[in-house]
């Protein structure tokens, strides 16, 4: 388990609004997309860490 305090959490690139994942600072992917959950944004982005 990874601790929690390390983690970071996802937030939409545009608005600014979190997302409901939580990544570690080491974490690598590509090519995951995140719907913001902000009706006035509604952005799908790509998270990149
Ligand atoms: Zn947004």
């Amino acid at each position: 388990m990874a601790d929690i305090r390390e983690m970071k959490k996802v937030v939409c690139p545009y608005c600014g609004t979190p997302v409901n994942t939580f990544y570690v600072k080491d974490a690598k992917c590509k090519g995951v997309f995140f719907k913001c959950k902000n009706k006035k944004c509604a952005k799908q982005f790509e998270l990149k860490i």
